[in-house]
């Protein structure tokens, strides 16, 4: 297993008409393709670190990833936790979920403030700062989904764009985006319903899916340890973790691919293309630098990471790589009818670990 990606693949359960005939089976970790297909062909079979069983609980998922990828963060590591796949597959209902069954970001939230509140109490040198921002990309175009425009027409509206930027102090940053430090776990939920209402409004006003963009919740901690004569701050550790619910990776149909839509259709997936080579790179990075029994190379060649290639990678750059940890939700169905997607999420999921 690659140290710095990790794959996860979560099945959605089947309904009553979907469970006659099913396009893989599972077996431990290892996911056999075609089953009730025809014969002839060996099935394609994956071996995957984890594959959950169809009816895995919320909480299991949070569990297998969501704590680990929280205490990372708790700890000064960058790192980000995608859900990716077809639309329909369980992407929102993995990374969101709802009031009764709470999915990893809400977790998150609650666990991370739950641990601050608890090392301020047993450690009184200590503070924290957390801070939210909620991105949403569509088409290339980066949108502010916490501060909606006056002409918030949705995605690709113009309504309050954000510029990325990059500079050797901050890293990279995003220019014109509300960075809202919040200190109660109340408060970040808050934001989170606020943004994901917005996100739903903006789609359904621009007869747009949110299913085409994806969404990024950025939690930043900033933690100071004081210390000394006078108490002056002695240390400063800043994290990043970035809960991102993906576009769906289906190809676009040619129907919803005419006119205007063709151009959209042909950068709507650029950033799902563009991470897709990046989490290659990465593996491939990390393989060839334990091979080598060394740190890995930084310049072109095998392992070469082009974050600019979009806006996605850019914006996720200091979270992916390095020292940071990479989690992937590869959600599939075994739904007869989703079988050339399921393959390709398999194959994504599979290029990944
Ligand atoms: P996506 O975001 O990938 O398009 P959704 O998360 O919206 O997919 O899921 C589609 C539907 O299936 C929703 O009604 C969701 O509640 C349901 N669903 C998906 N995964 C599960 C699961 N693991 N358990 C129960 N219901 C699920
Ligand atoms: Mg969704």
């Amino acid at each position: 297993m690659s140290e710095s990606v990790r794959v996860f693949i979560r099945p959605r359960p089947l309904n009553s008409s979907e469970i006659r005939s099913r396009n893989f089976r599972v077996s431990g970790n290892t996911i056999t393709c075609g089953v009730d297909g025809s014969a002839g062909q060996p099935p394609p079979t994956f071996t995957f670190d984890r594959v959950a069983s169809e009816n895995a609980s919320q909480e299991e998922v949070w569990d297998a990833l969501g704590r680990d990828a929280c205490e990372r963060f708790l700890n000064g590591f960058n790192g980000s936790v995608f859900c990716y796949g077809q639309t329909g597959t369980g992407k929102t209902h993995t990374m969101m979920g709802n009031p009764t069954k709470k999915g990893i970001l809400p977790r998150a939230i609650d666990h991370i403030f739950a641990r601050l509140a608890h090392i301020r109490a047993t450690s009184p040198s200590s503070d924290a700062v957390v801070r939210v921002s909620y991105l949403e990309l569509y088409n290339e175009i980066l949108r502010d989904l916490l501060r909606p425009g006056p002409g918030s027409g949705g995605a690709g509206s113009g309504a309050t764009q954000c510029v990325l930027r990059e500079d050797s102090k901050r890293g990279v940053w995003v220019e014109g985006c509300l960075d809202e430090p919040c200190p109660t776990a109340q408060h970040a939920h808050t934001l989170l319903l606020q943004g994901t209402a917005e996100r739903k409004v903006a789609a359904t006003l621009a007869n747009e899916q949110s299913s085409r963009s994806h969404a990024i919740f950025t939690l930043t901690l900033r933690r100071t340890e004081r210390g000394g004569v006078g108490g002056n701050v002695r240390e400063v550790v800043e994290s990043k973790i970035h809960f991102v619910d993906l576009a769906g990776s289906e190809r676009q149909k040619s129907t919803a691919t005419q006119g205007i839509r063709l151009k959209e259709a042909s950068s709507i997936n650029k950033s799902l293309h563009a991470l897709s080579r990046v989490l290659d790179s990465l593996v491939a990075r990390t393989k060839a630098a334990a091979a080598a029994g060394g740190s890995s190379a930084g310049g072109p060649g095998p392992g070469y990471t082009n974050f600019r290639d979009s806006k996605l990678t850019f914006l996720l750059k200091d979270a992916l790589g390095g020292n940071c940890v990479t989690w992937v939700v590869a959600c599939v169905t075994a739904a007869q009818t989703a079988m050339g997607e399921t393959l390709s999420t398999l194959r994504f999921a599979n290029n990944a670990k």
